[in-house]
């Protein structure tokens, strides 16, 4: 993981800053002319209308009306750590049995991402097992299968057509028989606004419960960076389904729109505990707000 260049990653959401950046180095603008050019950047970069007031704000009460661009720019690292960090991005595997559920709509890189968890983890030694819990969708289940086949790590499908519950079930007993450390659940992503699938998240979630102690430890929501602020449309319908602990962002690569990180921890007020920046497995880094920063603004 740590050969990944974030900096590389974030370069068209960079970009918008650093031409912003330039401009005020080389004028002699003053301290008003840099928050109100600084607020248009921000929403630019798809940072969010009420993230950027409150960040604006901060920044009037924070720098005196003297301050030049260096401590206006330091100030705003500062408060976006402040809002990154508010949330602990502590991915939470203490459990012998871990089991950890991946929720969010179709396309916004679910089946990807749990396999870069899955890659990951069967790195650092853990025994894996992946379930695919969508059974209305035989190419969810076959997509999860290649990537099995391509990890080494056994993918569990179930039935085309039966109850997802039914399925985790299985996939439980099946953990418990192999004695593995990490279940890794991909789950169905009809459309978001489908009430049905938020039962069925519930249902899946309470079998889960019943069966292992304090499991699932973690329920992560797959957002796609790329849409920006679509991204937080499609996650409130999500917020009705309980026991989110974290957001994995995906398609942070190239997009312009890596701004919408802040409005999404803010808004949501959760962590994002994982980046995913690219289509490979190991195209995986854990959040941290400080390096998102620093790759971002310097
Ligand atoms: P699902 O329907 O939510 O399971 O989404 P998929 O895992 O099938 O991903 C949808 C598409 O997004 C695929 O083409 C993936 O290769 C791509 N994808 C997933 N994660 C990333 C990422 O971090 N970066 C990029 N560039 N593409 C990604």
């Amino acid at each position: 993981m740590a050969t990944i260049n974030l900096r590389d990653k974030l370069k068209k959401t960079r970009q918008t800053f650093k031409d912003k950046f330039e401009d005020f180095f080389h004028s002699d603008k003053d301290r008003e002319e840099i928050i109100d050019e600084l607020s248009e950047t921000m929403i630019l970069a798809d940072v969010g209308i009420s993230s950027t007031e409150k960040i604006i704000d901060a920044l009037r009460q924070k720098s005196k009306k003297s301050d030049h661009f260096p401590r206006i720019k330091q100030i705003l690292e500062e408060e976006i750590i402040k809002i990154l960090s508010q949330y602990p991005s502590d991915f939470n595997l203490s459990a012998d049995h871990s089991v950890v559920m991946l929720v969010g709509i179709n396309g916004g890189g679910k089946t990807t991402s749990l396999a870069k968890l899955a890659y990951h983890y069967s790195q650092e030694g853990k025994h894996v097992l992946m379930v695919a819990a969508d059974t209305f969708r035989a190419a969810a289940q076959e997509q999860l299968a290649l990537w099995g086949r391509k990890l080494n790590i056994p993918v569990i499908k179930g039935q085309y057509g039966a109850d997802p519950a039914s399925v985790i079930f299985d996939a439980l007993q099946s953990f418990r028989a192999r004695q593995s450390d990490l279940l890794l659940i991909d789950t169905a992503g009809r459309i978001h606004t489908n009430i049905n699938l938020m039962q069925e998240l519930e249902k899946i979630r309470r079998v889960i419960q019943r069966e292992i102690d304090e499991a699932p430890q973690e329920i992560l929501l797959i957002l796609d960076a790329s849409t920006g602020q679509n991204a937080l449309i499609q996650a409130r319908e999500f917020l009705k389904f309980s026991g989110l602990t974290g957001v994995f962002l995906t398609k942070l690569d190239g997009t312009a729109k890596g701004g919408s990180v802040i409005s999404i921890v803010e808004e949501l007020q959760l962590p994002i505990k994982f980046v995913g920046v690219g289509e490979e497995e190991k195209d995986l880094l854990f959040f941290s707000s400080q390096e998102f920063v620093r790759a971002l603004l310097s």
